[in-house]
């Protein structure tokens, strides 16, 4: 019997139509939401982003200016553009795309956005305070997942959850939301020995190694939610997720496709964001 589809395109078009609502709403009462995306340099895949960030706001009544730098830029310079925007006021979100040019320093940029405006949730004040418990912004990727979750109404209390991969944007945000809402949750990494006897036991498992199709079907207990963070491009130019689709789908109960999962939802997210600092700002 085939997992139910955890269709994100789909969620992500309810989610975002709310989200255009409130931002309208919002923006009569003279707080439009505004979110500055910063990209430095040519990165093809972080020019088709930053279009698409750009493109879902304007679809979601929240105004949005790209700064476009070059590759060239000094670090002064570019922390220059974040204090200003920092000060402005039509500015509620403001998001810098990874990954930069290797003379910058990516984690001293990431800690001058102000707190207040750190829609990615990546400063680490916005990490420390997801660690108690009082995230301003939850980081997008696991906000989108817990989301599709709550979709189904899974009972997360509880639950056995099993996450794969520990990054700062995805595993370790996502782990903390997971036990935050309930469940056990083991994480793994690229030194956990025989990952499969974890992902076998997980009621929910979530990965994000970058590892093509790294979970298959023997790894995951049958009935389980499998949400797939991964997106890895094939050499026949396909996308495909971290676990193995074709195979997973016929022991878990629900599944993630890629594309089409948690992808919309990052974008998603990131427009929820930057409407709550505007609504924050507003109040
Ligand atoms: P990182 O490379 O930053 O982190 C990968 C993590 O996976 C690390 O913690 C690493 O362990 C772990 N890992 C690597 N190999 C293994 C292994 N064999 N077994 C278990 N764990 C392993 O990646 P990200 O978290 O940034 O991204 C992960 C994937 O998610 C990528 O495919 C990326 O493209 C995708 N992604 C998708 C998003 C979306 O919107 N859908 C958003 C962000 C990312 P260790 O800590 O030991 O190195």
């Amino acid at each position: 019997m085939p997992a139910k589809l955890l269709d994100g395109n789909l969620l992500s078009r309810q989610i975002r139509a709310e989200i255009a609502t409130s931002a309208a709403i919002l923006g009569a009462k003279g707080t439009k939401p505004g979110l500055a995306v910063i990209l430095v340099g040519e990165n093809p895949a972080s020019q088709i982003y930053v279009r698409n960030k750009v493109k879902a706001c304007a679809e979601a009544n929240i105004h949005s200016e790209l700064i476009q730098l070059p590759s060239d830029i000094s670090e002064e310079q570019l922390l220059s553009h974040i204090q200003k925007l920092n000060q402005n006021s039509n500015i509620h979100g403001i998001l810098v795309q990874l990954p930069l040019p290797s003379h910058i320093d990516s984690h001293l940029v990431l800690e001058t956005i102000a707190p207040l405006k750190d829609v990615d949730g990546f400063h680490v004040s916005n990490a420390g305070a997801l660690m108690t418990g009082k995230p301003i912004f939850k980081p997008c990727t696991p906000y989108g997942c817990m989301k599709i979750l709550e979709s189904i109404d899974y009972p997360i209390r509880g639950a056995r959850a099993v996450m794969v991969g520990a990054s700062n944007i995805v595993g370790k945000p996502m782990a903390m939301l997971l036990l935050q809402a309930g469940a056990t949750i083991t994480i793994c990494n690229s030194k956990t020995k025989d990952i499969a006897a974890h992902t076998k036991e997980a009621d929910i498992l979530v990965v994000a190694t970058g590892i093509p199709k790294m979970i298959s079907a023997h790894m995951v207990k049958p009935g389980a939610v499998v949400i797939d963070v991964g997106i890895n491009r094939l050499p026949d130019g396909k996308l495909c997720g971290d676990v193995d689709f074709d195979e997973v789908k016929y022991v878990a109960g629900w599944i993630t496709p890629v594309p089409g999962g948690v992808g919309p939802m990052t974008i998603t997210m990131l427009l929820q964001n930057t409407l709550e600092a505007a609504t924050n700002f507003y109040h």
